[in-house]
């Protein structure tokens, strides 16, 4: 950062001037502290706004007269732009700083510098009332006439740290609803020095022009311009009444200390401010009159509160009432969202809770009919048993005249060879070996009669209704077995016609052979009064392996099934036989179906009947 030092004072002015210092009142106490000052070089920071020159130009005579005046301390002026005047501060490379009144309210705050003398500009003018900014247009734009007005316009400024040049605006433009960072067509900074902005706004190059109080009326004095091809929108005589200006006044620049910087250097530099003459060199060069007292900020400071800008940029960031002031539409329509959400959140659990209760009762009601419907069926299961017992007991009663012609021979038989036995026994004509061999024969035939019993008693068992594997060609063969006896009664031939490799079927064997049984006595029924040679019935068994499924047909030869009677078949107490009781088919056909099963009458290329069941094959649970 660049340092100018002033010319060496006289010794002679040097010690009046720590004389004076001294005699000051108050300040005799210090002169141990005066000398400790002494050979020390300090500097004193300058806000350059005009550039470097220009700052040295300007307050060059002043740091100089400081020189002089402080004994034992020589100053060097450090012009620095904002960024400059914060970094030095911050390190500390200063001992004093004379800026803008915004500047020095920001480092107040950061920093902890205290102003310890106030700028007079002028005389007549009170210092707390100095600094104001013009917001100028072309006086032929007539529809730029108030702030007001700037709305959509575009604008142009120094920078967005000027404190007159910009700032002091800003609160003005606020004042009238117009934020400058979204309501204008353009905001540009332009940069020092101000008088561009003067040309840009005259060349029309921007709409309007914010610069510090007063600069107009500056150039037109020097001849830059004429004033009369400007005008200053919202405009208002100054204090002085010598400058039409925008805004309200604020404070002019103080010079201020640093933390770091001692008391008693502090009070010297303010005493030789005060004492400095109005016609003094280094007032003349700076265009003021003389130094005052420090004057109050308080202005600034509700200035950048209102801008929310220097040390009150905190209150930018989003705080709850702040969100509200600014987003209180979108805030209620987000709370209303969420109320109607929660409703529509509760709404739904009352309606879940409703239908889940519904739901409850229906469930428990279907329960208990699922339960009624399971006792049913079950009852219907049992009465079907006993029904088809029942028909068993019946089928055995009309089996019974053949079964005993069956059981005749194994005990006529027996008879026989008993008789013959007992006569050579008494002829002694046996030998030892011949009768244990009639013995033998005899024991055979018992055990056939035995077998026939044994069938007849099986067929007889009550059984319940359950899905076991059932070897179908066993099944048939023993059904067959258990008819032969009738069918050789009448005169009928059964082939038996059984698959191999067949796998066992989900069926219960008793109940299985009923079915066939009661569908061979049909046949048998069927082929009553025909020739001989018609008088055969065909049972065979298949494997359908495609449709995991094995099929029983029963084919007889007789006359067929009478057309009209056909949709009937399976219906209970259907019967065009005599005697018939018409539960036969459909017996069997309750039989089959609870088993997973079908029974149907199939259609005959020739005369006959052919009635088909087909059985599931067994799966292992
Ligand atoms: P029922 O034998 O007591 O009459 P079913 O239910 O067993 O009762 O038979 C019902 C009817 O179906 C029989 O009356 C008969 O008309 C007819 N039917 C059954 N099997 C045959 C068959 N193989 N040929 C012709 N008609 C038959």
């Amino acid at each position: 950062m660049p340092t100018m030092k002033p010319s060496q004072p006289s010794d002679q002015f040097r010690n009046l001037l720590l004389c004076l210092a001294m005699l000051w009142p108050g300040t005799g106490g210090a002169v141990h502290e005066a000398r400790e000052l002494a050979g020390q070089h300090l500097n004193i920071g300058v806000l350059a706004f005009r550039g470097e020159q220009r700052t040295e130009k300007i307050w060059g005579p002043t740091v100089e007269y400081l020189s002089l005046a402080v004994p034992g301390v020589s100053f060097d002026l450090m012009p620095l732009d904002l960024e400059q005047m914060e970094q030095a501060v911050q390190a500390g490379q200063v001992s004093f700083i004379i800026t803008n009144p915004g500047n020095y309210v920001e480092l107040e705050y950061r920093y902890g510098v205290s102003r310890i003398a106030t700028l007079q500009r002028y005389h007549h003018q009170s210092p707390s009332r100095r600094i104001h900014s013009a917001i100028i247009a072309r006086a032929d734009r007539t529809d730029l006439k108030n702030i007001g007005d700037l709305k959509n316009r575009s604008v142009m400024a120094v920078s967005e740290n000027a404190f007159g040049g910009f700032q002091v605006a800003w609160g003005e433009m606020k004042q009238h609803a117009i934020d400058p960072n979204s309501d204008l067509a353009e905001l540009v900074f332009a940069g020092f020095p101000q008088d561009n902005i003067v040309k840009s706004v005259l060349d029309g190059s921007v709409d309007a022009g914010i610069i510090r109080g007063c600069l107009l009326e500056q150039m037109d004095r020097a001849g830059l311009i004429d004033m009369a091809d400007l005008k200053v929108l919202g405009g208002r005589p100054n204090d002085t009444g010598e400058c039409r200006v925008s805004t309200p006044a604020y404070p002019d620049w103080p010079l201020a200390k640093l933390g770091g910087t001692s008391d008693h250097l502090a009070k010297l530099v303010t005493m030789t401010l005060l004492a400095m003459p109005d016609n003094h060199r280094a007032a003349l060069a700076g265009e003021y009159s003389g130094w005052t007292i420090p004057v109050e900020y308080q202005a600034v400071h509700d200035l950048f509160r209102e801008l929310q800008i220097g040390p009150y940029e905190w209150m930018r960031r989003p705080t709850l009432l702040i969100l509200w002031s600014r987003y209180w539409q979108w805030i209620l329509v987000a709370l209303l969202g969420v109320l109607w959400w929660i409703w529509h959140v509760y709404r739904v659990e009352q309606l879940v809770r409703t239908r889940t209760s519904q739901l409850t009762r229906a469930n428990l009601r279907l329960q208990e009919e699922m339960e009624e419907r399971q006792q049913t069926e079950q009852k219907l299961l049992t009465q079907q048993n006993e029904l088809a017992h029942v028909a068993r007991v019946s089928t055995a009663g009309e089996l019974a005249s053949g079964l005993a012609h069956e059981l005749n021979q194994p005990l006529s038989a027996i008879s026989s060879y008993a008789q013959g036995c007992i006569w050579r026994l008494e002829s002694g004509r046996i030998t030892q070996d011949e009768l244990r061999d009639v013995i033998q024969r005899m024991a055979s035939e018992a055990e056939r009669a035995g077998a026939i019993i044994q069938r007849l008693r099986g067929f007889l068992r009550k059984e319940q209704t359950h899905c076991k594997a059932v070897d179908i060609n066993q099944a048939v063969g023993e059904a067959t077995d258990l008819f032969a006896a009738e069918a050789n009664r009448r005169g009928i031939r059964v082939n038996l016609t059984l698959a191999e490799a067949i796998p066992p079927v989900c069926s219960e064997t008793i109940q299985l052979q009923q079915v066939i049984i009661n569908l061979l006595r049909n046949a048998a029924d069927a082929l009553n009064g025909l020739a001989a040679e018609r008088r055969r019935i065909e049972l065979s068994t298949h494997y359908a392996v495609a449709e995991g499924a094995v099929r029983i047909d029963v084919r007889d030869f007789g006359p067929g099934i009478d057309p009209q009677g056909k949709s009937h078949l399976f219906e209970p107490f259907f019967t065009t036989t005599a005697d018939g009781m018409g539960l036969g088919l459909s017996l069997s056909q309750s039989i089959v179906e609870s088993h997973g099963g079908t029974i149907r009458v199939i259609d005959n290329a020739h005369p006959g009947a052919c009635f088909s069941i087909v059985l599931p094959v067994y799966k292992e649970p």
